[in-house]
């Protein structure tokens, strides 16, 4: 039996896999049931045949790293390897584990049931990401149970806190796993018929108006943060048109332009009174850069544009602060790897796949810009990540399943 027809065989492995997943409730803040579920998969990854280890992170380093509400929150990341007899390279497959926080009503009640309703599979974190991982754990289930050598050595990592800022996760894994790659699958970024080539970044920033309080009856003896602020964001509009002016076509054709987010968070500080002129107004923005763009250079002008901004209104006195930033990745997909991926997405689902640019940021960039070796995203995917009724088609969980068996089996690298 071939490993795709064994994978055919066995879908229902991979749903009850899913189910198991979604019910070990990883919430990501805080991050909840990380110990059980890295304990599980070491334990599959060992039964599949790889070597694999889990690395507890430092409790030094959890305290440096995290705000101290998080710090009874023990951080662990699992590593798998598969040596192929003959084999030259390696690939490395990477899925997070942890889930946003879910809220609203579901469909179908308990959002960690793994309810399936109609070919889907309902519940947080089905298709970011914990499909992915029941896919590829299908997928070297069947290079076993059909005494398939892939042509590649392989390693597996399902790595934390993807849905905070992977510090501790994907970041900490490339820096210190002893892991030797030569090209990378993240399992998302790319899913359907399209292959994931790079992504966007992110700047996270909060602006801060300082003005002075005063009673609510005596407006002029005060200075008004939030009419400060509102004079600010009136004047962010001209920024946002100057970045849509900055245009960069896509592998695909699809023309990309760097977008800045106003406000995601705006709040009037301590002391906000109806009765008290607001001395304080602050607000977040979320500048995504491409990947073509400098992001030093992106952050530089942004600051500037603000400080302009505020010198030009009168009595607006701002501070920024940085509060998270993601690096932006591309390799341009010309690389055999790229084309290997391309034509199994293109086999299995019999229609012809394009190479994207995910507005979104993944992990990705840690491959791609620190270890510097082709990175692509590709995996099953679904709807409505990070929102209510959140799902995974089982049809595109055995398809990527197929997928990395027949890249395992056709690229030598
Ligand atoms: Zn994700």
């Amino acid at each position: 039996m071939t490993p795709a027809a064994y994978i055919d065989h066995h879908s229902a492995d991979l749903v009850r896999q899913l189910r198991h997943l979604v019910g070990i409730s990883t919430v990501n803040p805080p991050g909840e049931n990380y110990d059980p579920i890295t304990a599980w998969l070491t334990r599959e990854l060992t039964a599949l045949g790889l070597k694999s280890k889990r690395f507890t992170l430092p409790r030094a380093l959890l305290k440096k790293s995290l705000p101290p509400e998080q710090h009874a929150f023990p951080r662990y990341n699992v590593l798998g390897k598969l040596v192929a007899p003959g084999a030259k390279k390696t690939v490395h497959f990477n899925a997070h584990y942890d889930v946003v926080p879910v809220s609203g009503r579901w469909k179908h009640g308990n959002p960690f049931s793994g309810k399936i309703d109609g070919g889907w599979i309902f519940g947080r974190g089905t298709s970011d990401m914990k499909g992915s991982i029941a896919s590829l754990l299908l997928t070297l289930q069947s290079l076993r149970a059909t005494r398939t050598t892939p042509r590649l050595n392989v390693e597996v990592s399902f790595t934390a806190d993807e849905e905070t800022d992977s510090a501790l996760g994907t970041g900490w894994l490339v820096e210190h796993a002893p892991i030797r790659p030569d090209f990378a699958v993240v399992m998302e970024g790319g899913e359907l018929n399209q292959v994931c080539c790079g992504h966007n970044g992110c700047i996270w920033l909060e602006v801060t108006v300082h003005g002075r309080a005063a009673h609510g009856s005596r407006p002029d003896l005060g200075i008004n943060a939030l009419e400060k602020m509102a004079a600010l964001v009136r004047d962010l509009e001209v920024y946002q048109r100057q970045l849509t002016r900055r245009r960069w076509q896509t592998p695909n054709g699809r023309i990309a332009s760097p977008t800045l987010n106003v406000g995601g968070i705006f709040s009037c500080g301590a002391g906000a009174k109806i009765n008290t002129v607001p001395a304080h107004a602050s607000f977040s923005l979320d500048r995504r850069v491409l990947a073509i763009e400098s992001h030093v250079g992106a952050e530089r002008d942004l600051r500037a544009f603000l400080a302009a901004a505020a010198r030009r209104i009168p009595n607006c006195c701002i501070s920024v602060t940085k509060i998270s930033e993601n690096y932006a990745c591309f390799t341009p997909p010309t690389h055999p790897f790229f084309a290997a991926m391309a034509g199994c997405v293109t086999n299995v689902r019999r229609e012809p796949a394009v190479f994207n640019v995910s507005t979104g940021f993944n992990d990705m960039h840690f491959f791609a810009s620190i270890l510097k070796i082709p990175t692509l995203g590709y995996g099953p995917g679904g709807r409505k990540e990070h929102a209510v009724d959140e799902a995974a088609k089982v049809s595109e969980l055995v398809a990527s399943a197929k997928i990395y068996a027949e890249l395992l089996t056709t690229f030598g690298g």
